[in-house]
């Protein structure tokens, strides 16, 4: 077993799932900060649930951690319907294109703003209730489109995922709904535990929708960020073993383990071209990569990688995958719904039946 693995089980059965349900949203309340390897695949949302259930004896106990985990799950059943990047609501208009200097350079004015860019940068990590202040600044108060701005996010995060990133920029700017997500300096300051007064955003909540952000904010910057990725190591595939393909999104250690296999982790140039990700999130990735043993890079594409290759290529389903070739596997889900629902509540009903225990 994965000793990180391990380690992360052990902090999945001392999470306090009850304190989350109330403090979640302060930027020192009970998260489980289990993001990143949710996203890199190393953890499924299913595995978080069946082991922290053992701990409370009714759903009812966990169940607003649980809507969280099935939040992730809704958005990945959507990307693998639509495409993510473009509006789910048809007919929105189009906004600038682009992100705001005062974000990108952290120097809003608002103070707790401002600190959680500088940490996005240094830790890779942003509190949930900060990426709805910043994607709502951006989207909302300064007109931006989501794309480029969400691209920005993605780039720094370790838990980038492009399907939960675009579809919350997406919720958040109104562009998958019929509602814009908005807040004050009052419900900041609130949030955030500091006091900072007579910024722009300092206005009772029925005047937002009419104020104008200072006008460094109307200097619109896009970004071309690039993916450093790390050279392909020595080696030469076996083809009297079958081949288990690990990338960006899969780094699960349990996946297949039993297997006598080539284990390759797989980074695609095409991919991280359209999709760059900082140094710190490529370092990331191979530390959670390190945990699968035997385990070689390979810098290139799918193509390259398996031409002469004659075994059985194995794989899990994501949407960026649709170019490989193989058996495909499952990836693992909360629950058995599926299928393109408009509302996450119209899937959340269904999904709850089957997590009640
Ligand atoms: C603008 C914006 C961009 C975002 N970009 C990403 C992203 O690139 N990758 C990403 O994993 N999450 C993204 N989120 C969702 C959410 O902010 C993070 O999943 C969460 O903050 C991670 O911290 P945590 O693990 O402590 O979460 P917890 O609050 O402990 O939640 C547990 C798990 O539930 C899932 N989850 C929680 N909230 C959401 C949500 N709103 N949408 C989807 N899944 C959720 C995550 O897998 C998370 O690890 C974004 C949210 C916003 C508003």
């Amino acid at each position: 077993m994965s000793v990180l693995f391990e380690k992360i089980v052990k902090k999945i059965k001392k999470f306090d799932a009850k304190k989350y349900s109330y403090s979640r949203n302060y930027i020192d309340g009970e998260v489980s900060r289990l993001s990143p390897y949710i996203s890199r695949g190393f953890i499924s949302t299913f595995q978080v649930f069946e082991i922290l259930k053992k701990n409370f004896s009714t759903i009812k106990e966990i169940e607003k951690f649980v809507q969280e985990l099935a939040w992730r799950d809704y958005f990945q059943i959507i990307w693998n319907e639509k495409n993510v990047e473009v509006s789910l609501k048809e007919n929105i208009s189009l906004n600038e294109k682009g992100i705001p200097i005062p974000i990108l350079n952290a120097k809003t004015s608002i103070k707790a703003i401002d600190n959680e860019i500088l940490n996005l940068y240094k830790n890779g990590y942003m509190h949930n209730h900060f990426r709805m202040y910043i994607a709502s600044l951006i989207c909302n108060f300064s007109n931006c489109h989501f794309l480029t701005p969400s691209k920005w996010m993605y780039y720094y995060l370790l838990d980038g995922d492009v399907g939960s990133n675009a579809l919350n920029w997406q919720w958040v700017s109104g562009a998958s709904r019929n509602k814009k997500y908005y807040f004050n300096q009052e419900n900041l300051n609130k949030y955030s535990r500091v006091l900072q007064e007579n910024t722009f955003i300092d206005v009772d909540y029925n005047l937002l929708e009419e104020i104008n952000p200072p006008e460094s904010f109307t200097e619109l910057t896009d970004f071309n960020l690039s993916c450093n990725l790390p050279n392909s190591e020595d080696f030469d595939l076996d083809n009297n073993k079958p081949l288990c393909i690990y990338n960006y999104y899969n780094t699960d250690p349990n996946w297949r383990k039993n297997i006598d296999s080539n284990r390759i982790l797989l980074l695609e140039p095409s991919i991280f071209s359209k999709y760059p990700v900082c140094d710190k999130a490529i370092d990331f990735l191979l530390k959670l990569s390190n945990e699968i043993p035997e385990i070689k890079i390979f810098s290139g594409e799918f193509s390259e990688l398996t031409k002469n290759f004659k075994n059985f290529i194995y794989y899990k389903q994501h949407p960026l995958n649709i170019n490989y070739r193989g058996v495909e596997d499952s990836r693992d889900w909360l629950t058995s719904v599926k299928g393109y629902h408009p509302s996450f509540f119209s899937y959340w009903n269904k999904a709850k039946k089957e997590l009640k225990y």
